[in-house]
């Protein structure tokens, strides 16, 4: 097998129409190969996975592949090769690529989560820690075959009915069905600890494992799967604070209610007085560095607690359903002061505001959105409402009505955090975004990585094929706006270009232009 091509072949062969459309309708991990058994384009479950392989399958073909690593080293990977009808258009050269494992991806986790019959369930977040510069040391291909013995051994401690699924890095998650008290956790938890750690060889060399644990249960720390994931995540970096491998349970909802004791009051006062302040940063045609929108960012200074981060307090805001309230004067705000940015000749194209969940499942939001277009001459197309990946449109009624009427109405609905939650371009497909906002976990590595390079071509070709508008977030070097630039992405947001601005300094660099 030839290894993976230059990054002009990748962004050729992965803008194919056969091969992005056949992408973005799997969930399950899937890329696509070319004749030479070339990887040019995957799914996100694709990648996540390409290192969870088990081989034995009939009927199906098992081919040796190689990928590329971001230090251009060999990752051997067995791959379950499909032939695609010959006949198809433009389809005789192109391999479908399923990675047989026996994990599952997150989506498939939540899907199970949702079908469970037992009272309650446990899940599991396990990570290899480093162990002296160990890890650093070895290479991707050693790493993988511990995170392989790991798999194998986590399926066989594990109860009956388990699933696991690789997550990103060295990591796994686990959701175990069934009832557990505290104590029994603890015990059960150790036990796993114990079998996962037991040495292993790597190259006739013993290498003890180190792993943190992340537990939490259902329902007390969650009732939906999102919250449960992020408890379980929570408790995993608890775990990882400690000096020496370690087991942590949840314990969400205990700093939750303290923190929500403590910033509830002062948010109401501060809302009253309307002392929240807004920022405007800058996303900018990476090309030229022209600003071409802004999005809106919210900050809070309190006069005893300090600053406080927008994540906690419009967390505190959800929680105490203060958001709605917060919202509309940041509709309203923001709207009385953008019409003539909006309307100057070099000015912006449009400004876009971060939409809680909890606000799109207010029956009030449109109403307010549209009062404010037309008590301060605007037109929805100006208006970009981002909405973050991972909330849930489906199940919850009135959502998914509210977001076809915003669209409807001619805002442009954006895709926010694209690749920090588990589901892939499909999602924006079935719903009906108009732009999408890559988040930085996607291009922190991107002059090197060609996972990354290869993932973000399928959202590169969402821009040129459907005219998305595309936003990459965290641009923090020029080098990282330089590969950016090389894959066909047109939009950034970052540091590189400007921070979060106040008003008076937005309207000097617009004027100036
Ligand atoms: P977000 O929507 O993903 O906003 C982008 C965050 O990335 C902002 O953090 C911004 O300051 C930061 N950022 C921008 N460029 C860079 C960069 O180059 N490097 C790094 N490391 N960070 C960069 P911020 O302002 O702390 O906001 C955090 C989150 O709070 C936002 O994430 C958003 O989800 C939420 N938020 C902020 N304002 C509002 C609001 O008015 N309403 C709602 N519902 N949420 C808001
Ligand atoms: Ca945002
Ligand atoms: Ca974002």
């Amino acid at each position: 097998m030839s290894p993976m091509r230059s990054l002009e072949g990748i962004r050729q062969a992965a803008q194919h129409p056969l091969a992005l459309a056949l992408l973005d309708r799997l969930e399950r991990p899937a890329a696509i190969s070319d004749a030479q058994g070339c990887l040019v384009a995957m799914n996100a479950a694709f990648r996540a996975q390409a290192s969870t392989l088990s081989s034995s399958h009939q009927n199906l073909t098992l081919v040796q592949g190689n990928l590329h690593d971001a230090q251009g080293r060999l990752l051997p990977m067995l791959v379950m090769l499909t032939r695609l009808d010959p006949g198809e258009e433009g389809g005789g050269d192109w391999h479908l690529l399923e990675l047989v494992s026996r994990s599952v991806t997150l989506a498939t986790l939540a899907e199970r989560f949702a079908q469970l019959t037992t009272a309650g369930a446990t899940l599991l977040q396990v990570e290899l820690r480093e162990q002296g510069g160990l890890l650093n040391r070895l290479g991707l291909e050693q790493i993988e075959s511990i995170m392989n013995a790991l798999e194998r051994r986590l399926l066989a401690c594990l109860p009956e009915g388990s699933s696991i699924c690789r997550s990103r890095g060295e990591r796994f998650i686990a959701l175990v069905p069934g009832e557990r008290t505290n104590a029994g956790l603890h015990e059960q938890a150790r036990g796993w600890q114990k079998a996962l750690s037991l040495p292993l060889l790597l190259m006739d060399r013993p290498v003890t494992p180190v792993l943190s644990i992340g537990l939490s249960r259902s329902p007390q720390d969650g009732a939906r799967f999102e919250l449960l994931l992020d408890s379980a995540n929570r408790a995993l970096i608890s775990a990882h604070r400690q000096p020496k491998a370690s087991i942590c349970v949840a314990a969400p909802l205990e700093r939750e209610q303290r923190q929500l004791r403590l910033l509830a009051r002062p948010l109401a006062i501060a809302l009253d007085q309307e002392r929240l302040r807004l920022l405007y940063q800058p996303i900018v045609a990476m090309a030229d560095q022209r600003i071409e929108g802004v999005e809106v960012l919210c900050r809070w200074e309190d006069p005893i607690l300090g600053s406080v981060s927008p994540s906690d307090f419009i967390a505190v805001a959800e929680a105490t359903e203060q958001i709605n309230l917060l919202g509309s004067w940041l509709i309203d705000t923001v709207f009385a002061q953008v019409g003539p940015w909006l309307s100057m000749p070099q000015g912006l194209q449009y400004v876009s505001l971060n939409l809680s969940p909890l606000q799109l499942h207010h029956e009030g939001l449109i109403r307010v959105l549209r009062d404010g277009l037309e008590r301060h001459g605007l037109n929805p197309g100006q208006i970009m409402l981002e909405l973050t990946e991972d909330q849930n449109f489906d199940h919850n009624s009135g959502a998914r009505e509210r977001l076809l009427a915003l669209d409807h109405l001619g805002f442009t609905l954006a895709m926010d955090d694209y690749g920090t939650g588990y589901s892939g371009l499909q999602r924006l497909h079935s719903l009906p975004f108009g732009a999408v906002k890559v988040d930085r976990c996607l291009i922190d590595a991107i002059e090197t990585d060609r996972l990354q390079q290869a993932m973000l071509l399928g959202v590169v070709h969402l821009q040129n094929s459907v005219g998305m508008r595309v936003v990459i977030e965290g641009v923090e070097r020029l080098e990282q706006r330089q590969t950016l630039l090389n894959l066909g992405c047109r939009l950034g947001q970052g540091f590189l270009f400007s921070k979060p601005i106040q008003a008076e300094q937005l309207d000097q660099l617009l004027k100036a232009a």
